[in-house]
């Protein structure tokens, strides 16, 4: 259906967009490659790379010389294969049914096997090159550890056998008891790489990195666990403009549920950017934005579905139209919002990452 608009144009500039800092995505890859020791670092691009959108974060990844990619789902291949080769690419759901693995060998991404099921699959639709995931401990995905002598596993022609760590970004006997295990299924599977880690796995130490650590929240500005503070940059913010100006006068209440109530005149802003974007209420009276001279100006009233409202008493040259950046350096905005920092990047709504 193609509607008559007469002539009429249909695309305007958004009055939203997600911020974003390739340079610092750069860095933080490097660096958690370089922590990764003699294991190179790889880059989890699920959930259209964390919210922050898969087409600027994979040149970005490439160039810094990133070429071990992982997605979640088969329907997310297609975006990150204009970036990278197929063979770069790993699919971490496996393949469900037969038509997921003949997309696989058609384009030559590596399913990652999960379960004794998909290994029979894999093999009777022709094999080749998968990774496969053994659970050692967090009872999520992969196969049981007592199934890797399993004939289904041992047809495997596996590239990178891999294991998931349930607490790594807390002090916990599990990371141990999950290496140990890991160590000794590398030693029972053949395959090409070993990888363990994800972001906060690489900072446990040497033992945990293998051949490949699979970092992901890190690169994207998230810090998992103290020894990273500090050396990880900001990636990306929501940015909004003021669509409206006005005076909110003693007394009043402001937004849905009057939460607010102005103790002297204010200066507010009225700018596009609510729940619908992934700007949740828990933001209501408690989040700040900047303006471009450093101002910080606080939320007040609460978040709703498409505005928040934000007092500008302090920054009088602030005109409808300007732009203002809401404060999301990760680690203070999750304890800050009650949300954790996967939760921030990956809410990013369709508005805000296409803005
Ligand atoms: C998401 C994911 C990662 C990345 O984890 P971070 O904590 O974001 O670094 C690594 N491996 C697997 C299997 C994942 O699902």
């Amino acid at each position: 259906m193609t509607a008559d608009t007469g002539g009429a144009r249909l695309s305007f500039p958004s009055p939203l967009r997600l911020a974003f800092d390739g340079g610092a995505l750069a860095a933080n890859w490097r660096t958690m490659d370089r922590l990764s020791g003699r294991a190179r670092a790889g880059a989890a691009v699920k959930a259209d790379a964390y919210g922050v959108g898969v087409e600027r974060t994979m040149p970005v990844l490439w160039q810094a010389g990133c070429r071990d990619f992982f997605v979640a789902h088969w329907s997310e291949v297609a975006a990150v294969m204009p970036h990278a080769p197929a063979s770069s690419i790993a699919v971490l759901l496996g393949p469900m049914n037969d038509a997921e693995a003949g997309f696989a060998r058609q384009l030559g991404v590596r399913p990652v096997i999960n379960s004794l099921d998909q290994a029979r699959r894999w093999i009777a639709s022709g094999g080749g090159a998968c990774d496969l995931m053994v659970d050692t401990g967090m009872n999520r995905l992969g196969i049981r550890v007592e199934e890797i002598g399993d004939p289904a596993i041992a047809a495997l022609e596996v590239q990178v056998l891999m294991s998931h760590l349930a607490c790594a970004d807390e002090e916990s006997d599990l990371n141990a008891r999950q290496q140990a295990a890991f160590a000794d299924v590398v030693q029972h599977v053949p395959h090409r790489t070993a990888s363990l880690a994800n972001s906060a796995g690489i900072v446990l130490g040497e033992e945990f990195h293998f051949g490949l650590t699979r970092p992901g929240l890190a690169l994207y500005g998230g810090v998992p666990r103290g020894e990273l503070a500090g050396r990880l940059q900001q990636v990306v913010a929501p940015e909004a403009a003021i669509v409206q100006i006005r005076s909110l006068p003693a007394g009043e209440a402001i937004g849905y549920g009057a939460s607010f109530t102005a103790a002297a005149d204010l200066r507010v802003a009225i700018v596009s950017l609510g729940y619908a974007d992934g700007f949740l209420r828990s933001w209501s009276n408690l989040g700040e934005f900047t303006a471009r001279d450093g101002a910080i100006l606080p939320v007040i009233g609460r978040v709703s579905m498409d505005l928040t409202a934000i007092d500008i008493t302090a920054a009088p040259h602030l005109q409808e139209g300007d732009w203002l950046r809401a404060s999301y350096a990760l680690p203070k905005a999750a304890q800050l919002s009650g949300l954790s920092q996967y939760e921030l990047l990956t809410l990013a709504g369709e508005r805000l990452r296409r803005g």
